[in-house]
């Protein structure tokens, strides 16, 4: 299994990680703010994610690291 880490921090929500991801497990937050108030993406099924790491490679700022 791997393992996707999101650095919240850094996430704008811009929402361009979400569809790209083969297993559709990719949601922002709207229940959640950042320091910026932004809502985060984050993963909601980790035991689903085949480690593509599509997600990562969409993300313009280098918010999402993907462990295999
Ligand atoms: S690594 Fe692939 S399967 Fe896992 S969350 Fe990212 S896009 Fe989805
Ligand atoms: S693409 Fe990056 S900045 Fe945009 S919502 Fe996803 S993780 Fe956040």
């Amino acid at each position: 299994m791997a393992r996707v880490t999101f650095d919240e921090e850094r996430c704008k929500g811009c929402g361009l990680c979400v569809p790209v991801c083969p297993k559709q497990i990719v949601v922002i937050r709207t229940d959640k703010l950042n320091s910026k108030g932004l809502h985060p993406a984050c993963v909601e099924r980790q035991d689903l994610c085949i480690g593509c790491a599509f997600c990562a490679i969409m993300c313009p700022d280098q918010v999402i690291e993907v462990e295999r």
